[in-house]
């Protein structure tokens, strides 16, 4: 396996191929330039859609599975689109899908999304492929589902059983919906704010040094861990993920957008050390992934006399999951209840204010 790896920092040859860490806070898709990716914990995925599931009462893996869904037919079509005639090969010859087949996914076992295989096939009528260790078993089958409708041409059913660690997916051709191509709208990289830094980055290849000593990766299982927590770090189109919450709004209502703010700000509350000092360095420090992540660039941190704490993060991957983030790390370092506001991203930034009861600190 050491051909796989980088000899100077041993991050894996397959992650620096699908991505281009920025030094703006983005991380873009190498194989379709057109895609921002960010690497986020599987377990903070899980506790959002979970706890959206858990306050409405309502299983909501179907809702999850379209947003998916679509997400996966624009983002096909777009990265096999720019090359004339490939989805039409694919779905035509044989061979030459099982190829492309196997290619994608090994690109989603070094996404750390597990260790995919493809376990039946008959063109352009079924697919099973089978996931070691899912992250979001919805999520990925809207996934594959998406993208089987870009080759087959056709609406399709997708179908899941867990067994033990592993879950068997299948997509069958059919089913009520009409499958259109119009759906597959060109995703597109909103504008971004140049940074005022530059990332270290590995004299090799050129992967900031932070991937690797942030996270292991196990490339045959399809597991990327952040060495620190522990925990488990997966690489998703952003495009993919916000197309799941877009869909969750529209079936569920308006009020899933302060949810997703409300759910996000518990889990990182959870995850952040209370016994460190309020103030603006360690929120400083406790902002410092959020580049490595793809997540966006902080740029200014300030608490004012009242206690009220204010971030600007330049090219955010989303307003909700910041502004909730920020809520997390106000309310573990200040104490007493609190709430966020932020401004939507429409020129490249999102401003947040925290603010507290009085805004009184918890520790000096
Ligand atoms: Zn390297």
């Amino acid at each position: 396996m050491g051909v796989e790896r980088c000899g100077r920092c041993g991050v894996p040859i397959y992650v620096r191929l699908a991505a281009v860490w920025n030094d703006d806070g983005t991380i873009t898709g190498r194989l379709a330039s057109s895609t921002r990716v960010v690497q986020i914990y599987s377990s903070e995925i899980n506790y959002i859609l979970d706890g959206i599931s858990e306050r409405i009462g309502l299983d909501i893996s179907r809702i999850v599975v379209e947003g998916e869904r679509k997400a996966g037919v624009q983002l096909t079509g777009s990265i096999f689109g720019k090359w004339k005639g490939l989805v039409g090969a694919i779905s035509r010859s044989w061979l030459f899908s099982r190829m492309v087949f196997g290619f994608v996914l090994r690109a989603a076992r070094n996404a750390g999304l597990g260790r995919c295989q493809l376990a039946g096939y008959r063109r352009n009528s079924e697919m099973k492929i089978e996931v070691s260790r899912p992250f979001n078993v919805p999520i990925l089958a809207g996934d594959i589902l998406g993208a089987f409708e870009v080759f087959a041409r056709r609406p399709g059913e997708v179908f899941w059983e867990m067994e033990g660690d592993w879950v068997k997916i299948t997509v069958r051709a059919g089913g009520e919906r009409a499958f259109s191509g119009e759906e597959r709208l060109e995703p597109r990289l909103p504008v971004t704010i140049p940074a005022r830094f530059e990332l270290q980055r590995c004299s090799r290849c050129h992967t900031p040094l932070d991937i690797s000593r942030r996270y292991r990766f196990d490339l045959e299982g399809g597991i990327a861990t952040e060495v620190d927590t522990g925990r488990r770090v997966v690489t998703v189109i952003i495009d993919s993920l916000l197309a799941v919450f877009r869909e969750l709004e529209e079936e569920l209502g308006p009020e899933v957008q302060r949810m997703i703010v409300d759910l996000e700000s518990e889990f990182i509350k959870g995850s952040t050390p209370t016994d460190i000092q309020a103030n603006e360095s360690t929120v400083w420090e406790l902002l410092g992934d959020l580049r490595i992540k793809g997540m966006g660039n902080p740029t200014e941190v300030s608490v004012d006399e009242a206690g009220m704490l204010r971030v600007r993060v330049e090219n955010p991957f989303s307003e909700e999951l910041l502004a909730g983030r920020v809520l997390g790390i106000y309310q573990a370092l200040w104490a007493g209840p609190a709430r966020v506001e932020w401004t939507p991203d429409t020129d490249g930034y999102t401003g947040i204010e925290a603010t507290g009861n009085g805004g009184e600190k918890r520790k000096e």
